[in-house]
């Protein structure tokens, strides 16, 4: 195993890992790496997200450290963690980053509220980890670089597949670990063992989700919604029958397994067209699609009680109000104009559109909303506001009225050079 660890690699991370553990050892510290990129080394997953654990003072290793290696330091005095942005990247575009934390004891006061936190050494500080596959560490230290410690059976769980915990409080303490269980149980084809999945429905019993922070739990459901399959994971949760914790009128049936699996066609399709599409939260996709049965001021009191971002939430109710309107619109017979297309769909989040595309049954709606996204979206008109004052049009809305009007025609296919759109500018005139 220890030899092995570092298989696939990067040289140049491997190069870090070990100054690391030098330069903790310097300061008379212990460094080991732990968490996700252990449990993904053994399984052999791609994963540079570098949790540090130091048995010592990590704000004061990673002022250190961040001078030795010109990154920009983060740190957050409250936690005794820090992040180190490094000035050069491994993935594309991302520059690397490490967080570092001092090895900590956690202990809950109260059911589901935030912890007290008392420094610790590496041992306690695995131990208030979620499930055993979660709670491995690799040593940094000079003289045992690359040891695997494994103090609850992290790597017998992996070869078992089992999601377990390790102790019997642990959803009490954090029950956004549920959603965690059944992220990774889905993500890695494995199952929560017999034990854990009785501690999860006496959590689930003692109503655990109402105590616990809202915006927890809404990133966790983000995180769910963000893995590569996420319908798997979604059906999980209704088997235990969690999902009534974010809106007790969600309802499974079986056309959302197919709704999920169209929504990412369409999805793949879009960011693998030739547009210079944006970035897109599919994840919210995904949830407007979760929210299929839910009506507007069911979306709007999810959006409040989760504390979704403004954004986010603009974007869940515009859906709401306006999908099954425009679909039925978009399903018409008669010939639609695209400039008619343009006007309905245009005022519409990119999310909204997809999920509109993967849920309209009929191929023509289909390709009206593929023809808006392919050839109208983003078509600009060379006409100025200027060019119309020329023609003697005052200063006010008419401007842009007709400027509307010209988009409108170029859409249609009527005008394409600038003459041509001033020439239909003074007809309109
Ligand atoms: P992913 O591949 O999804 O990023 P990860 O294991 O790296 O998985 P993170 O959320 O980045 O997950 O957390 C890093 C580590 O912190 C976990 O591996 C786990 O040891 C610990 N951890 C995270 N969340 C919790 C939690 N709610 N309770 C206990 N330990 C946690």
């Amino acid at each position: 195993m220890d030899k092995k660890i570092w298989r696939a690699v990067p040289v140049k991370l491997v190069k870090l890992l070990r100054f690391i553990g030098e330069m903790a050892e310097v300061k008379g510290y212990s460094a080991f790496i732990v968490g996700g990129f252990v449990r993904d080394r053994i399984l052999g997953v791609k994963n540079f997200d570098v949790d540090i654990v130091i048995e010592g003072d990590a704000i004061d290793f990673s002022r250190s450290f961040a001078d030795e290696v010109k990154g920009a330091l983060v740190v957050h005095h409250k936690f005794g963690t820090a992040t180190v942005v490094m000035p050069w990247s491994i993935a594309k575009d991302k520059r690397f980053k490490v967080d570092i934390a001092t090895a900590r004891k956690e202990r809950y006061r109260a059911p589901a509220a935030l912890p007290d936190v008392e420094f610790s050494s590496l041992r306690d500080d695995l131990y208030r980890r979620d499930f055993t596959i979660n709670a491995m560490a690799i040593a940094l230290s000079r003289d045992s670089f690359g040891q695997f410690i494994d103090f609850f059976d992290g790597l017998g769980d992996i070869r078992k597949g089992v999601v377990s915990v390790l102790h019997k409080g642990s959803f009490i303490d954090d029950p956004t670990r549920i959603f965690r269980a059944v992220r990774f149980e889905q993500r890695f084809g494995f199952r929560i063992d017999k034990h854990t999945e009785d501690l999860i429905k006496t959590a689930i019993d003692e109503d655990m989700f109402g105590r616990t922070e809202r915006q927890r739990i809404r990133d966790e459901l983000i995180l769910m919604l963000n893995e590569r399959d996420p319908v798997k994971a979604v059906m999980r949760m209704h088997q235990l029958d969690e999902l009534r914790f974010i809106h007790p009128n969600i309802k499974i049936g079986k056309d959302l397994k197919r709704l999920f699996k169209s929504i990412k066609e369409r999805y793949d399709w879009y960011m693998t067209s030739p547009l210079k599409a944006k970035n897109l939260d599919l994840w919210l996709i995904y949830l407007m699609a979760l929210l299929s049965d839910l009506d507007k001021k069911g979306v709007r009191d999810l959006c409040g009680k989760f504390v979704f971002s403004r954004n986010d939430k603009i974007r869940l109710i515009s859906c709401k109000d306006s999908c099954d309107k425009i679909l039925q619109f978009l399903s018409r017979k008669k010939h639609l104009r695209p400039s008619e297309i343009y006007k309905r769909l245009r005022p519409l989040s990119c999310e909204t559109i997809l999920f509109m595309m993967a849920k309209a049954k009929g191929d023509k709606v289909k390709a009206r909303i593929g023809d808006f996204l392919m050839k109208s979206k983003d078509v600009k008109i060379k006409a100025k506001g200027m060019d119309l004052k020329r023609m003697g049009l005052k200063e006010g809305p008419a401007i842009g009225r007709i400027l509307g009007q010209i988009l409108c025609a170029k859409i249609d296919g009527e005008v394409s050079s600038k003459s041509e759109e001033l020439t239909y500018a003074r007809r309109l005139l």
